[in-house]
């Protein structure tokens, strides 16, 4: 381990952040890095505890006590190695997971837990800048194809993963660049685009060829990927969004959140014609929905300039603290501040949207919502009871559904005709589905989810493709039965 007395000696650190104020200026990530030095004690901090539970609260299962341990000890190269074993876009998740490791940390029992993710975000930028990141081709060809449908990070881990094993693997992605979510749904101060191109140049050095504006079941038949392929991987994400089925939802003015920041990712990677309708510049906005996406619309409506942001959440306000019907090393519910969320914005919990209200021309002016609260019914079920006389309208221009997504696109399910589960996702047990030679990964699998899990089950779909393939395969398989219940 690192330093045996690290957790009792060091506080925890975490990276800094240029103020809100200078930071909503551009749309640049914005965090500035800790010392090397710093970096070093943090990862002393580490108790290498007899159970790793982090091992099993990180859904890759990332060696994080020995990565901590070549960290302390300045050995860089060694931690990229050991990082890169179980993760293959580091860079990804070291900026934008939320970390469910570090709430399982056996030091978060009583103390802040290691900074776990900060440690890996710095290895891999290391490892880049050092020029240890470099295209890894496979030394043989097995002359199996596989075609991977979807360019998320499932689709690019299931891709990398399988290009390793041999295999001649195409990505089909109907966007004009590849990433998925990455690109089109994550704005740039959360994660710079370069960020993704400079992993994509190793992708492309391995071998893998990416076709993009490709609609697998539009602009080409998955027919005829089934007829020249040995084995196809969907990776299509879960991209129906959810609505809100309530007077006054067609008003203009209220937008989807995906594209409003779908639109707003194109114009920064200098697309030069937009909707300048879907623009926050002078607005009154509400958000609805207080996840990821109404986080992103927070920080990207400020940064176009918005004249006020407020954010709803039916839920009500969790607690700060870890609540108790949740003990470690559960990944809890808690109040989650993102950096968006302290750059000027009126957060509102326990509440719902009644109306949309318009003027005569049919454009939003208002919303009209009342307060609830979450009861347990006689059947031990929480429902949603409004409040009486707590309707309010609230005025507002432009208002952004970010109210999740409810399951991937039926287009190529029904062209296929795929078994679905009960939530409407692929269902794929061990990652084959019910039709011979089709996989599926990611969002489209397992549900609107999380990157972390996108690299997971790419890289264990994977491994179940390999094996199907040539019979047995030696790509790594996580235990699927260790892991931990969380998001
Ligand atoms: C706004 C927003 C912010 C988020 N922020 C975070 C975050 O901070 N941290 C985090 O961990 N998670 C976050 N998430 C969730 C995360 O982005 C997703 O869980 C993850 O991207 C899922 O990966 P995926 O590969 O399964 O699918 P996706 O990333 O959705 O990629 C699917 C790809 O498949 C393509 N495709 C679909 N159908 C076809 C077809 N028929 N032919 C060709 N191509 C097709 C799509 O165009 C897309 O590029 C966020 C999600 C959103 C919407
Ligand atoms: S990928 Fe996420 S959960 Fe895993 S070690 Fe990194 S920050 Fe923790």
């Amino acid at each position: 381990m690192g330093k045996v007395t690290g957790f009792l000696e060091y506080d925890r650190k975490d990276e800094g952040y240029i103020a809100p104020e200078e930071r909503v200026k551009n749309y640049k990530e914005f965090t500035v890095p800790l010392e090397e030095a710093d970096l070093k004690e943090q990862g002393g901090r580490c108790m290498d505890c007899g159970i790793p539970f982090c091992h099993s609260g990180c859904p890759l299962g990332n060696l994080i006590p020995d990565f901590n341990d070549a960290v302390y000890k300045g050995r860089w190269k060694e931690a990229a190695t050991i990082l890169h074993a179980t993760n293959n876009f580091p860079e990804f998740t070291g900026r934008l997971c939320p970390a469910p490791c570090e709430e399982a940390c056996v030091l978060g029992i009583n103390a802040d837990p290691v900074s776990i993710e900060n440690i890996e975000k710095n290895i891999v930028e290391r490892a880049f800048d050092e020029g240890w990141v470099v295209p890894q081709p496979p030394q043989k060809r097995t002359h199996k194809s596989v075609a991977v449908i979807g360019s998320g990070p499932s689709g690019l881990a299931a891709a990398q993963q399988l290009n390793r094993a041999g295999h001649t693997v195409t990505v089909f992605e109907r966007d004009s660049k590849v990433g998925g979510l990455l690109r089109y749904g994550i704005p740039d101060f959360k994660m710079e685009k370069n960020v993704i191109d400079r992993r994509l140049a190793v992708l492309e050095g391995e071998g893998i060829t990416f076709k993009t504006n490709t609609y697998v079941g539009q602009t080409i038949s998955v027919e005829k990927l089934q007829n020249e392929y040995d084995a196809i991987v969907l990776c299509g994400g879960a991209t129906l969004r959810r609505s809100i089925p309530i007077k006054g939802a067609h008003l203009k003015g209220v937008y989807q959140a995906m594209d409003f920041l779908k639109q707003n990712n194109e114009r920064q990677d200098g697309v030069t014609e937009w909707d300048e309708t879907i623009v926050a510049t002078d607005k009154n906005v509400i958000v609805i929905g207080g996840g990821d996406t109404g986080s992103d619309c927070i920080g990207t409506s400020i940064r176009q300039g918005a004249k006020t942001v407020t954010n709803f959440e039916i839920l009500n306000r969790p607690t700060i603290e870890r609540p108790t019907e949740q003990p470690w090393p559960y990944y809890p519910m808690r109040l989650r501040t993102s950096s968006s969320h302290k750059e000027g914005v009126e957060r509102v919990f326990s509440i719902s949207t009644k109306e949309f209200v318009g003027d005569a021309s049919g454009n939003l002016t208002g919303l009209i919502t009342s307060e609830v609260e979450w009861v347990t019914n006689d059947n031990g079920r929480r429902e949603l009871k409004e409040l009486p006389g707590t309707e309010k309208e609230w005025p507002c221009d432009m208002a952004f559904l970010a109210l999740g997504f409810t399951g991937p696109e039926k287009t190529l399910i029904d062209q296929l005709h795929l078994d679905t589960d009960m939530r409407g996702n692929v269902k794929a047990t061990s990652y084959a589905t019910s039709v011979s030679g089709v996989f599926a990964a990611g969002d489209m699998r397992r549900g609107q989810s999380l990157i972390v899990w996108a690299i997971s089950e790419g890289r264990q779909a994977a491994h179940h493709v390999d094996a199907y393939l040539m019979g047995s395969s030696q790509l790594p398989l996580k235990d699927e039965d260790s892991d931990l219940p969380r998001r």
